[in-house]
């Protein structure tokens, strides 16, 4: 075969959520180019179950599958969400909301946050809810879907859900076997790889099927069995930055009036998720070992939660991500290729941009080693860019006293966050490049939240006086307030 020949079979190694998301989309994307693809899938190993928390990219992806929403929701038995509570972050009591939309009228744009700040520095002290109408829908457990008139207040609205990531892979794998994907049953227990170039040709089974291919995805968890046991990837540990390496995991009954928004709950040595879905609330404590026993972590959860439905379930993890997620022909998508904890619910995102990359960057047999170069420098980036926006959450709580917080508050930060954190308190300007996942809004709410104040606002406001900054600021919380009273509360 020559490096032009085209791509005939790829193989999926693993059947979790990331396994079937990649096989429906590359089902979809690749079914004109009559491409082999199969799955195979190891029950007795089973997959991490936990993961249920989405951000609004999510709407892109279900899009280039042709899913339809109520049916997608259904099957997963989702719930909307709107945001993120931080409960706790800046001391017991303290509470903010990080929404999905946008924050002031449409015309506003970037420039709305700079009004606040002017309006802080003036000594008038408004809170930001009162100006982003998803958060006020999230607080009256009210939801519409956002316009796509840009001139509309109904355009500031973003939102994701909270679905069952086992039940989401289901779904999916029903879009990608009537795609004609195969799946196979078994556990991989053979590696074959070519003695030149050092390609992966083969996988085996404890069934006895062999498995060959020109591409292989590397979906099987966190050990990564092909880009990490076979072809020694590396690992670029972020723990000093990101102390938490466990989750207790464990379900209680549904809410009778789900909220549309994710808690996320400050304890001592970590922060607890809360996700109410249709037919459950997820639950689950992230810690930090260095500052709690797994037993005590236990303990902190089940006084928290209550009586759980299921048995809690530990998983245990490293944060940071794999030096290169594209190796030879092997490309690694979902825990495979890293972890960052669930603060902003970004894992099932990252799946979704590893499958959009590997599209744009779709190799021929011979995989280009410029391809998989330019995909893991992306790949690193986004990394570092979700690191980032959770370290950001760590370091700024002032009124956590606790021995791992304390240890948080005086870490160093990413060098690339503390740059970002001094350029907003000197002028209140949020600096983001084009590929920056977190856009302005999510950086606002957060730094505002966890505390950070701007010494400054753009002084392109300076055109009109302080009191017309008041005045619009008014009739922007009028607005929200108004057209949040007519959106429907959710059944
Ligand atoms: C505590 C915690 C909370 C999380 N919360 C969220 C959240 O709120 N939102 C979010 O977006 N993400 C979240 N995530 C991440 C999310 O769970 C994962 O990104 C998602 O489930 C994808 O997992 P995966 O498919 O990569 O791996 P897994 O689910 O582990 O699947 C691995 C697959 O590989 C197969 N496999 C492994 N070895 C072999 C072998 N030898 N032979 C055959 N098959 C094999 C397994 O059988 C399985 O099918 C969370 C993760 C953790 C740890």
């Amino acid at each position: 075969m020559t490096d032009k020949a085209p791509i005939r079979s790829i193989v999926i190694l693993g059947g979790g959520t990331a396994g079937w998301m990649t096989a429906a989309a590359l089902s979809k994307a690749l079914q004109p180019n009559g491409i082999a693809i199969r799955l195979v899938e190891s029950d007795a190993i089973g997959t991490i179950g936990v993961g249920e928390a989405t951000i609004p990219t999510i709407h892109w992806f279900n899009q280039l599958l042709g899913l339809d929403e109520a049916e997608f929701m259904a099957a997963t038995k989702a719930t909307y969400k709107l945001g993120i509570e931080f409960q706790g972050w800046q001391g017991d009591g303290h509470n903010y909301l990080h929404p999905f939309g946008t924050y002031g009228s449409p015309g506003d744009a970037v420039m709305f946050p700079h009004r606040l700040i002017r309006a802080w520095l003036g000594g008038h002290d408004l809170s930001p809810e009162d100006y982003s109408l998803t958060t006020q829908l999230a607080r009256q457990r009210r939801f519409i879907s956002p316009a796509n008139d840009p001139r509309s207040l109904l355009s500031t609205l973003g939102y994701a859900y909270h679905f069952d990531a086992s039940l989401y892979a289901g779904y999916l794998r029903k879009h990608a076997e009537a795609r004609g994907v195969q799946r196979h049953e078994g556990k991989v227990t053979e590696i074959e790889q070519d003695g030149e170039t050092g390609f992966i040709r083969s996988v085996s089974t404890d069934k006895g099927e062999r498995l060959s291919g020109d591409l292989f995805i590397d979906c099987s968890g966190l050990r990564g069995l092909l880009i990490e046991d076979r072809l020694q990837a590396g690992f670029e540990d972020w723990s000093h930055w990101l102390l938490c390496d466990g989750a207790w995991a464990a379900p209680t009954p549904a809410d009778a009036e789900p909220v549309p928004f994710t808690r996320s709950i400050t304890h001592e040595a970590g922060w607890r998720w809360r996700i109410p879905l249709q037919h459950r609330v997820g639950n689950g404590y992230v810690f930090s070992s260095a500052f709690q026993t797994p037993e005590a972590a236990r303990e902190t959860l089940l006084a928290a939660i209550g009586e759980p439905s299921a048995e809690p379930r530990l998983i245990r993890f490293t944060p940071g991500r794999r030096k290169r997620a594209w190796v030879g022909n092997v490309v690694a998508i979902g825990l495979s290729s890293g972890f960052l904890e669930p603060l902003e619910s970004t894992s099932i995102h990252l799946i979704q941009t590893g499958i959009g990359k590997l599209l744009s960057l779709f190799p021929r047999a011979g995989c280009e080693p410029l391809l998989a170069e330019q995909y893991n420098r992306i790949f690193a980036r986004e990394m570092e860019d979700v690191r980032d926006f959770l370290v950001l959450h760590y370091h700024f709580t002032a009124g956590r006293s606790e021995p791992m917080w304390q240890h948080c508050q005086t870490a160093a930060m990413p060098e690339t966050l503390a740059y970002r954190i001094a350029q907003y308190e000197a002028s209140g300007r949020i600096m983001l490049t084009g590929e920056d996942l977190f856009r302005d809004a999510s950086w606002f709410a957060v730094m505002t939240g966890q505390g950070i104040r701007a010494r400054d606002y753009s002084p392109m406001l300076d055109a009109a006086p302080e009191a017309e900054n008041l005045r619009h600021l008014e009739a922007v919380r009028a607005a929200v307030r108004q057209s949040s009273e007519r959106i429907p509360r959710i059944a």
